[in-house]
């Protein structure tokens, strides 16, 4: 598989000119032409998805469709999201979102640059949006990347691409919210970002937290076991018994339900480099069953445990 690790893009496509009026008239335009199902051409089929949404405190919401979760926040100045699902949803996003306020999207936060978090952003920048990300999230945009999985996600036109790029840390002071956009370290990838909205105590972790088994870490792309661990050990240092956590995909969490997953992580990477000390071959660290308890016996286990392994023994 290629390895993107370190890729460099020195042909940054210039931004395009914003129109400094009437904005909200093309907002309103391009959120009509970007129902049209021109977009409908994705293997997936999109159309039995519905978006389902779950208030949380102080205007927070978290939407569902397919792909991440998406956070919304709502209020005297707007409404902003983190994360935007894939572009076959975005009329169904932009739906849901318009039965809860009248305010057009001001802003999307990508939590990273993986598709299924950001496909959507080329119809919110059409629409007026600015897109925010870690900077390194934006550059990963701006070329062809390969995922660790295998998975090809093509280059974003300019309008998709983040607009606004935030190296360690970023703060938004918005609907009444001071909101933290963080960088925690290389984890799932290496331009992650968590959005904690501080005054009502809401963190969106991005997949840096995820409650399906074992977390998908983007090696290729700048992700790494140890980086994970020591992320969550920075997000867990930040919020308290009380915090709400969204989850890069699954369900509402809290702070316990991130321990657990940690604790998984530890215990998993404890026994890789138990093997590692004990010279075992690749197919031997297998045999061990390191993620006993946390995984079945599968394939997708092998995969994910050999990739892992190879970060200690490469
Ligand atoms: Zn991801």
């Amino acid at each position: 598989m290629k390895n993107n690790n370190g890729k460099k893009n020195d042909n940054r496509l210039p931004f395009p000119e914003s129109p400094s009026c009437a904005r909200s008239l093309s907002r309103a335009l391009a959120l009509a032409t970007l129902m049209l199902p021109s977009v409908m051409t994705q293997a997936q089929d999109f159309d039995a998805v519905q978006i389902s949404v779950t208030p949380l405190r102080d205007g927070i919401y978290m939407l569902q469709g397919s792909g991440g979760n998406i956070g919304l926040s709502i209020g005297d100045d707007g409404a902003f999201i983190i994360d935007d699902q894939f572009a076959p949803l975005t009329d169904k996003i932009v739906t849901a979102i318009g039965e809860l306020t009248d305010q057009p999207v001001e802003f999307v936060v990508n939590t990273h640059f993986h598709y299924d978090h950001t496909d959507g952003n080329e119809n919110f920048g059409r629409a007026g949006a600015y897109i925010v990300a870690q900077e390194n999230a934006r550059r990963r945009m701006e070329s062809t990347q390969v995922l660790t999985n295998g998975r090809v996600q093509e280059s974003y036109l300019p309008v998709g691409l983040p607009k606004i790029t935030f190296f360690d840390s970023m703060r938004f002071y918005f609907n009444g919210n001071t909101v933290d956009l963080l960088n925690t370290g290389n984890g799932h990838t290496d331009g992650d970002a968590q959005i904690f909205f501080r005054d009502s105590n809401i963190m969106h972790t991005g997949d840096m937290f995820v409650r399906y088994g074992l977390p998908f870490i983007d090696q290729a792309n700048g992700g790494s076991m140890d980086g994970m661990i020591d992320a969550l050990w920075e997000i867990d240092s930040l919020i308290n018994d009380d915090t709400i956590l969204i989850p890069g995909h699954g369900q509402i969490s809290n702070r316990q339900d991130l321990r657990n997953y940690r604790e998984m992580l530890l215990v998993i990477r404890g026994n890789l480099v138990r093997a590692k000390v004990e010279g075992l071959s690749p197919q031997q660290m297998l045999d061990s069953e390191p993620a006993a308890g946390y995984a079945p016996a599968d394939d997708n286990t092998a995969q994910w445990l050999l990739r892992a392994y190879a970060e200690y023994t490469e």
